[in-house]
Formats: C-alpha cells, sequence, structure tokens
C-alpha cells in the first residue's frame, strides 16, 4: 500500500481506495503487514481511515515483500496465511467489526474462506460479507498440496469445489468460490478473465461465478499524480500552460545523457518487467525503432532476462536509449513528465495506471488493447481521442503504431490537441469508489 510499502499498481489501489471510501463516509481500518520499511505499527490516515500493520518478524522483516532473486520465498503460504487469521483476529481485539471485509489478490484470498467456514458461527462475523478483488489472475498463490496442513482447515476443503487445482493448493481459486462478491479492475478484463487466453486456468471458476463479478475501473490518486503540484519533476504544468513540460523534457534528456533536442520525441517506460508488459515484442524492434529520430528511456525492475535485454538496447543505442534498472519513485515521476508518449504493448492489463499516470503528465499512451488499456485509451484515429492503440501483439504492429505516433508529434496541432484531451481526462477515485460502496450495500442489504 502506498506510500509504506509498493511492488506495483495494487500498492495504488490500496492507498487510494480507503481514502476514497473514507471520504464517502465508509469507516475502514487497512490491514496489511508490517514489512521492514513500514516504521510503525498504527497510523490514522484521516478521520474515517486507520492503517494497522501485523507484525511477525520472522514472516515480514525481510529484505522483499513476496521473494527473493531465486524466486518466491518458500513459507509464502505460511505468511499469507498467518496474516489472514490475524487480521480477523485484530478486528476482533479491536472491536471492528465489519460488515465487509475486502481482500485484494491470492495473499488475502483466504480471507472469504475463513469467515464462511472457519468463524460461521462466530457472532463477531456472522453479518460479515467479502469482497474478493482480483487485480491480475496470473498471480493466484499456489502451493503443494503436502503444506495444507499449514491453513489449519478441514481436509475436505481441499477439493475440487475448494482449494485444490491441478493437485495443488490455489488460494485464489478458493477465494473465489467463498467470495460474496468478485470484482475486478476494469469491465474488460472482467470479461477476458472468463476465457482461456487470460484465465490462467481459473477462467472455468471465475465464469460459473460470473454472476457475482463486476469491473470497477481503477481511479488515479490525483494527490499523488499531478503535474501541477509534483515536487518531484523539475518543473510544474498543466494543460493550459505546458511550458513546465518542455523543461521537464529538457532535463531528463539531460540526464539520461541523450541529446538535448525538443524537436525528438521521447518515448518512456515505467514497468515491471515481465512478460505481461509485452517487453519481447518491444525488444524485437527496438534497433529499428531507435535507428529513427526518437529517444527511449526506461525505468524497470524484474525478470532478469529482460534487464540483460535492456541493457544491451541501451549500450547499442548509447544516443538513444537510457535504461534504469531499479525501481525509484521519484525517477518515474520524470519519465512520466518529461516524455512525449508512453509504452505499454502488454499482452494483458487487468486496469493499468502507468497509461493514466501518462495521460494526466501529457505523455500519449501507446497501448494494446486489452483489458484496462482498451477501457481508458482512445486511438488518435477516432474523435476524443488520448493516444494510440493497437490490437494484434506484434512487432509489426507495435512498430506500425509507434510510427504512427512519430508521425503526429510532427503535426503540432494534432499532437496539441491529443495532448489536452488526455492530460483533461478524469480517472479520478470519487467515481469507482461509489461503486464499491454500492456492491458494499448490496451484498449487506
Ligand atoms: P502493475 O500493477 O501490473 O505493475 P500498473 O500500470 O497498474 O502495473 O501500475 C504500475 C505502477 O507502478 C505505476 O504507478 C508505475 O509508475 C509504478 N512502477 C512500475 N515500475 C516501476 C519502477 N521500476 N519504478 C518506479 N515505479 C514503478
Amino acid at each position: 500500500m502506498t506510500p509504506f510499502e509498493k511492488t506495483g499498481g495494487l500498492a495504488d489501489v490500496a492507498g487510494s481506495l480507503p481514502l476514497a471510501l473514507g471520504r464517502l463516509g465508509i469507516k475502514t481500518l487497512v490491514l496489511m503487514p508490517k514489512y521492514r520499511n513500514v516504521p510503525f505499527t498504527k497510523k490514522k490516515l484521516s478521520e474515517n481511515v486507520t492503517i494497522r500493520f501485523i507484525k511477525q518478524e520472522e514472516f515480514f522483516n525481510r529484505a522483499s515483500l513476496y521473494g527473493n532473486e531465486k524466486g518466491d520465498y518458500a513459507d509464502n503460504l505460511e505468511r499469507f496465511s498467518f496474516f489472514c487469521n490475524e487480521a480477523l483476529h485484530l478486528c476482533k481485539e479491536t472491536g471492528f467489526k465489519p460488515d465487509v471485509v475486502h481482500a485484494h489478490d491470492w495473499q488475502t484470498a483466504l480471507l472469504p474462506v475463513l469467515l464462511k467456514v472457519k468463524l460461521a458461527k462466530d457472532p463477531f462475523f456472522n453479518n460479515a460479507r467479502s469482497v474478493l478483488t482480483v487485480h491480475n489472475i496470473a498471480y493466484q498463490g499456489q502451493f503443494s498440496a503436502r503444506r495444507y496442513e499449514a491453513l489449519g482447515l478441514d481436509p475436505e476443503l481441499f477439493s475440487m469445489e475448494g482449494f485444490e487445482f491441478f493437485g495443488k493448493i490455489n488460494l485464489l481459486k478458493a477465494g473465489l468460490l467463498y467470495a460474496d462478491a468478485i470484482t475486478t479492475v476494469s469491465p474488460t478484463y472482467a470479461q477476458e478473465i472468463q476465457t482461456r487466453d487470460f484465465g490462467f486456468g481459473l477462467e472455468g471458476v471465475v465464469h460459473k461465478r460470473a454472476g457475482r463479478l463486476r469491473g470497477i475501473l481503477n481511479g488515479l490518486d490525483y494527490g499523488v499524480w499531478n503535474p501541477a503540484k509534483d515536487g518531484a519533476i523539475r518543473e510544474t504544468y498543466s494543460w493550459k500552460d505546458l511550458e513546465g513540460k518542455k523543461l521537464c523534457k529538457s532535463a531528463l534528456q539531460k540526464r539520461c545523457h541523450l541529446e538535448v533536442n525538443k524537436d525528438i520525441p521521447i518515448f518512456g517506460m515505467v514497468t515491471r518487467l515481465a512478460e505481461q508488459k509485452g517487453m519481447d515484442i518491444l525488444s524485437e524492434i527496438c534497433d529499428e525503432f531507435l535507428s529513427q529520430n526518437a529517444q527511449f528511456v526506461l525505468l524497470g525492475e524484474g525478470d532478469r532476462v529482460y534487464h540483460t535485454t535492456f541493457r544491451n538496447v541501451a549500450a547499442r543505442h548509447p544516443h538513444n536509449a537510457a535504461v534504469f534498472l531499479g525501481f525509484n519513485a521519484a525517477e518515474a515521476h520524470s519519465i512520466y513528465a518529461g516524455a512525449d508518449f508512453f509504452l505499454m504493448p502488454s499482452y494483458f492489463e487487468p486496469c493499468g495506471l502507468g497509461q493514466v499516470i501518462a495521460m494526466k503528465y501529457g505523455a500519449l499512451p501507446i497501448v494494446r488493447a486489452t483489458g484496462g488499456l482498451k477501457d481508458t485509451v482512445i486511438d488518435a484515429n477516432f474523435p476524443r481521442a488520448n493516444g494510440f492503440v493497437f490490437k494484434e501483439p506484434s512487432p509489426e504492429k507495435l512498430l506500425e503504431t509507434i510510427r504512427r505516433a512519430m508521425a503526429i508529434f510532427e503535426d503540432k496541432k494534432k499532437l496539441a490537441l491529443l495532448r489536452k484531451t488526455a492530460m483533461k481526462a478524469d480517472f479520478s477515485w470519487d467515481e469507482s469508489a461509489r461503486e464499491y460502496v454500492k456492491l458494499y450495500k448490496e451484498i449487506t442489504s
């Protein structure tokens, strides 16, 4: 949860949804593991929102959240099973009697099961309903069946109608079966995860529960992401006055040792380096793309193979490309602010925040038509355009779309119009938070 710990978009959502709910009068207790960098165990975030961090040194005082360079931590089942049980225990201990327990992703997918099975007869919880939000169905929390005991649940629940998934424990699957409502982070992704191409094996389970499923687009916290007030960028700006963006662009070019030239478009990218993000499609066209009058700035962290690939791209194109490997919030802000375009050629993208942030900063998104990218970006060929969209996930189509963007970069009038539409678009939390409240009311009435 931003600003405490972050590995991706889930942190942004967890950071802003509770506050938006609080503004709508929903009293919210946020529970999160006390990871190493969290300095306290409790904090009041607003009038209606408090966060408590669950402490267990052995499980959570580690260098990273879910794993290290060797892979996922071997005891993730124990870690998150502990977290879920302790979260409910803490509710009781502090007298916070929930109407709704809202779980996010596999790490907390056990909660709907605990409420329905273990605590079904507990008067403290028997009115509590559960919502499970799937931020990315590719991550399911799968573990060897031999470790089932760690869950402390009836062995009968290890079945087709419960945790069992091709002989393994699958936490997300059980959560999907037991939750009173399921949401995912965009309407298109809600449809996609019912199909084989996107469901990662859980499409049948999701489809079965389609009546309980809805897609609610993530909002963006404009308190954090606003070029008019951003202290991390060279100069602030807004759609009404883009002078500051010019300075941000030249500052980025300087820092990246690229030619400082306003007439060369910068294509930016801030991303987890994962297969999902279309990094292979991009790497195939980098040489061709960078042989043109274009600059590329990448900030990313993730799979080592992409670290190597893109380090090599930077080495081959020192005058056009800069690659920063790592997670760096301040650097991310400068890239959004300095870039003219923002690349997201994802194979799948449940919602995607990068493209929405980029729009606000006037970096036109270049995206593949999938999930939340499809729900937020309108191609330059259409009225109300705010970016570029391509359908087929292939290097050729990506290159073709980059070329279209470069052509528009030369057409200053069209570029200004697109940029203005993108920067004025409103993807704030208020509307989405209202939809969540509507859902909470439906399941508790
Ligand atoms: P995902 O959740 O799949 O990683 P999103 O687009 O939904 O993708 O959210 C990514 C968020 O994480 C954005 O706020 C983006 O700016 C940030 N981010 C991703 N990679 C990095 C990085 N290497 N350094 C800093 N911020 C990053």
